[in-house]
């Protein structure tokens, strides 16, 4: 078996037709991530026990003539800021490199359920700051395309993962492009849903309001199955939805006739020369695939990296006020008292980025600069996601790059904060606005770097996004158009 051409529904034809067992292909994805991770370091650690256990309940079913779901056989990366009972979650930090959780996330509780195996956990930035993969306290990840480059953050190792073809699919999480980005720089599918519509229980908070969990896939009807599997209300997240999921992979038809998009000039600035001509093409493309497309504005995006970083470290500054030294977290060897304690294990614990970010979360939220900074970014996250409304009158979906320039080298832009932030650019905003929003491929630079296209839809419009990317894969865009 090649894992790296599996899909989901071919393992799941596979295993009934018995060409090999749930168990067999478990102990082969696993002998393979290890022996292929010193290339790009996508994994923190493997969980091998787990994924038999879980081979072993679908080979039961199928034994059984039961059904052993839509993800039977599904050899998963999850990203190490998704909780898994008994199994270490770090994070990518030194403050949580021995928390063993007590419980599960619900979408690795779902996943499973679903008859997905899960290898191990997957590399990221600290908790999920950055957009590099390289802040994680546990080395960077290399980017599997070209090792000298990075993946993308923060989830550069579900990303790297699934492109390596270690992993059939993956789950990450994102924030404010930390799904989107890195599927882009990697050649992959990566999917952020509608804000609520996959319960966020046990996904390490970052930034609550904007955190969301989502697949990554080499093609978009596993990314589709494998959000539908994890999406839904869930009494543990009061924030997730109780829209009912559709089937995504019902609509897709590969037609596309009489779909509306628009083109934000806002997005268009700037890009690096190749990166504008892939999207060009693809854009194209989707014409010929019966699209009719038109330039719009979202004239607030000028301010969405100012608006984003005010508002995720207001969050992270609070939700990273619980690693104290007392509960989860390493504490630092021998403190004179209960104040020097919390600073020395915090201090020793954390990483550059999450200081910074804890500072300046501190700051925007304090007494006298709350209304200045805060207060006015929620007013700015207002006009960004009106923007969007006013869109969505006019057109069914948006198209945009993902990323203004394909995968950059490792340590290029690390000591450069503001640079680094630059790459969130174009991602940002949908996550300001809650709305879906996904990365396909769409082919290489001449040096053969992938770039990424984005397709935005409107609230719960997961469908309507899904049905662009499944059509436009059909046609061969993926590989460029
Ligand atoms: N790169 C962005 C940041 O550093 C986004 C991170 C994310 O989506 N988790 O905050």
């Amino acid at each position: 078996m090649d894992i790296a051409q599996l899909t989901l529904d071919r393992i799941r034809e596979d295993l009934i037709a018995r060409r090999y067992s749930a168990a067999e292909l478990a102990t082969e994805a696993l002998r393979l991530a290890e022996a292929e991770n010193p290339k790009t370091n996508a994994y923190i650690h493997f969980c091998p026990e787990r994924a038999l256990d879980a081979a072993r309940r679908v080979d039961g079913k199928i034994a059984n003539g039961e059904d052993p779901g839509a993800l039977a056989g599904a050899a998963v990366a999850v990203k190490d800021v998704i909780v898994t009972k008994d199994v270490r979650t770090t994070c990518g930090s030194r403050l949580l490199a021995n928390y063993i959780p007590p419980y599960d996330a619900t979408a690795v509780i779902r996943m499973e359920r679903a008859g997905a195996m899960i290898l191990g956990k997957a590399n990221c930035d600290e908790f999920a700051m950055g957009s590099s993969n390289e802040n994680s306290a546990f080395g960077a990840v290399r980017n599997p395309v070209d090792p000298e480059r990075v993946p993308g953050g923060s989830s550069g190792g579900p990303a790297a993962a699934v492109a390596q073809g270690t992993a059939v699919v993956s789950l990450g999480s994102d924030t404010g492009g930390s799904i989107r980005q890195p599927a882009s720089f990697c050649g992959v599918v990566g999917v952020t849903p509608t804000y609520g519509r996959v319960s966020r229980y046990g996904l390490v908070a970052f930034a609550s309001s904007l955190d969301h969990i989502g697949p990554f896939a080499r093609t978009v009807s596993d990314a589709a199955a494998l959000l539908h599997a994890i999406a839904g209300r869930d009494e543990m997240d009061s924030t997730s939805a109780f829209a009912p999921v559709p089937d995504y992979r019902a609509g897709m038809n590969g037609g596309l006739r009489g779909v509306k998009l628009g083109l934000p000039r806002e997005y268009f600035k700037g890009l690096a020369s190749e990166t504008g001509n892939r999207i060009e093409a693809g854009v194209g493309l989707l014409k010929k695939l019966g699209c009719e497309v038109r330039e719009i504005s979202l004239p607030a995006t000028d301010y969405a990296i100012a608006c984003y970083y005010i508002i995720c470290t207001a969050e992270a500054s609070s939700n990273l006020a619980r690693y104290d030294g007392v509960r989860y977290t390493t504490r630092s060897a021998s403190p004179p008292n209960l104040i020097d304690m919390y600073r020395a294990s915090r201090g020793e614990g954390f990483g550059a980025e999450c200081k910074r970010r804890i500072m300046l979360g501190t700051y925007v939220l304090s007494a006298g600069y709350y209304d200045a900074y805060y207060l006015k970014a929620q007013k700015v996250r207002a006009l960004i996601a009106r923007d969007f409304q006013q869109a969505f009158e006019k057109v069914d979906a948006i198209v945009t790059p993902v990323s203004p320039f394909p995968a950059f080298k490792i340590g290029e832009k690390i000591d450069d904060p503001m640079e680094m932030y630059l790459s969130d650019i174009y991602t940002i905003t949908g996550d300001l606005a809650g709305i879906p929003c996904m990365s396909v491929p769409c082919g290489k630079t001449a040096a053969g770097l992938p770039v990424g296209m984005q397709i935005l839809t409107n609230h719960f419009d997961e469908p309507g996004m899904f049905r662009i990317a499944d059509a436009y894969e059909r046609a061969g865009g993926f590989a460029g158009a």
